[in-house]
């Protein structure tokens, strides 16, 4: 597959490294001749089933998997109003089958909303059906305009988790979207990408939502990712698909709805996050190979080594983790390379002279090299692979905290914009967002913010000086 070729470009050069990372560390091969679609190569693919793996975890514990088709009739695609206004540029339309062309034209799913409503308002009938909460990982496509870029901008969203619930009331619905907050805080924390959530302005919120919550992650350019939204749509959907049911006193009521997804630029954010200038770097959890296993083979002892390192690899992985030997005839040198690019968390390697002083090398993707006996190999690699992940974590959050600056004028706000994310007091109004975005080149992202690295604290607009909030101004993605 990819070829151990030439040099990764330095991290700082983040654009260029990006696109090289994604194929020598053979994440996304880009050479699909559809513009805005790319294939996930095996490694690639491995890393997003982990990854997303927790993600069920995470939703399987109050939620439901589910699975709606992907064709959508234009009748009920259309019935929202606020909806199709927000999508309708972006849409793929099916109109043909075969060579006889369709009565109703069918909508690729751009997300699932009029998909999956209709069906609700069949299934829902009391209060004591309620919440419904289900979710499901799927494609879905829109027609992009802006500059394509793999697992951030494209064609084909390949994985698009997206949950849909329903409520009695609107605090219920409230309270759901504070969940799923929660929820993707969480998801987060275990791929150890740090996240600020905030609530996006009225102009900027999900078509058909009440208020929609983002989240963002900070880029090594300084510019943020949206890696997560949470819209609490009110009674918006449920007034055009009927969706009601009957409360304790037989009367007929609205349901309130939330919905909120993930896609794969949660793969993007973990890429870019966490990758250096010798390739990826990437959580124990998620690894798809989280040792690598490298005999350091002299040609009197080879199959002794060999042999030990058989060994080893077998204890290892009836202890529960993914390891391979790498007995390939290379120079250690050249295998270090090649696993380093993947982002394999731990490296062991075993010559001639640690069989004979009963240790084993351990040295983790950050280079730290620790000397474990060999009769304490598992739990000395579990201990390793734990205090690397609270390592990435560590140096995640700090690099976090670096980027993100308080400042109190525009001046500063246009310099902290440069490196990252910078905070100040808007009084929410467009005509002051607007007046920062021009000045500063930026965009306001939104305010009420939910970081632990920012302080909610109530002061004056920066622009026109009344009341105000922090807001999180950044060049986005
Ligand atoms: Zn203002």
């Amino acid at each position: 597959m990819a070829e151990d070729s030439g040099a990764l470009p330095l991290k700082e050069n983040f654009s260029e490294w990006y696109n090289e990372i994604l194929w020598r560390a053979e994440i996304m091969d880009v050479r699909y001749p559809v513009k805005g679609l790319y294939v996930w190569y095996p490694h690639g693919f491995s890393l997003r089933r982990s990854t997303y793996n927790i993600l069920r975890e995470l939703l399987d514990r109050d939620h439901e998997e589910t699975l709606f088709p992907l064709l959508i009739p234009e009748n009920e695609f259309m019935k929202e109003a606020e909806h199709i206004k927000g999508f309708e540029e972006e849409v793929y339309w099916v109109t043909h089958g075969g060579t006889t062309k369709l009565d109703i034209k069918l909508a690729l799913r751009p997300t699932s909303e009029t998909a999956i409503y209709p069906m609700y308002a069949l299934w829902l009938r009391s209060h004591a059906d309620l919440p419904i909460k289900l979710y499901q990982i799927v494609n879905t496509f829109r027609y992009e305009t802006k500059h394509t870029r793999p697992l951030i901008r494209l064609r084909e969203i390949t994985s698009f988790k997206e949950a849909h619930t329903v409520h009695a009331t609107w605090d219920d619905a409230k309270n759901q979207v504070e969940d799923a907050i929660a929820l993707y805080r969480e998801f987060y924390d275990r791929i150890c990408v740090p996240i600020i959530f905030s609530k996006r302005p009225e102009w900027d919120k999900f078509p058909g939502a009440d208020y929609t919550m983002a989240a963002d992650a900070i880029m090594p350019d300084g510019k943020t990712l949206q890696v997560g939204t949470v819209h609490h749509l009110g009674d918006n959907f449920s007034k055009t698909f009927d969706l009601k049911y009957e409360d304790e006193k037989g009367e007929q009521k609205l349901a309130f709805q939330t919905c909120y997804g993930i896609s794969e630029r949660c793969i993007a954010a973990l890429l870019s996050v966490h990758g250096d200038d010798k390739g990826l770097v990437l959580p124990p959890e998620i690894a798809p190979l989280q040792i690598i296993i490298v005999p350091i083979i002299m040609k009197k002892n080879a199959e002794e080594i060999l042999n030990a390192a058989k060994l080893l690899e077998t204890e290892i992985k009836s202890a529960g983790m993914r390891v391979k030997t790498d007995s390939r005839d290379l120079r250690p040198g050249a295998k270090y390379y090649h696993w380093e690019m993947r982002g394999v968390p731990l490296r062991i390697e075993i010559g001639p002279r640690d069989i004979q002083n009963g240790v084993i090398m351990a040295v983790n993707r950050f280079g730290q090299k620790t000397s474990i006996k060999r009769e304490e190999a598992i739990s000395g690699i579990k201990e390793q692979l734990e205090s690397f992940k609270k390592d990435m974590k560590f140096k995640a959050s700090s690099k976090a905290k670096e980027q993100i600056r308080i400042v109190d004028s525009l001046k500063g706000a246009k310099e902290a914009a440069e490196t990252g994310v910078a905070v100040l007091q808007w009084c929410g109004s467009k005509k002051c967002a607007d007046e920062i975005e021009q000045k500063l080149d930026v965009s306001v992202l939104g305010s009420e913010i939910r970081s632990e690295y920012i302080e909610e604290k109530e002061d004056t607009c920066i622009i026109c000086g009344k009341p105000s909030k922090p807001a999180l101004v950044a060049r986005s993605y």
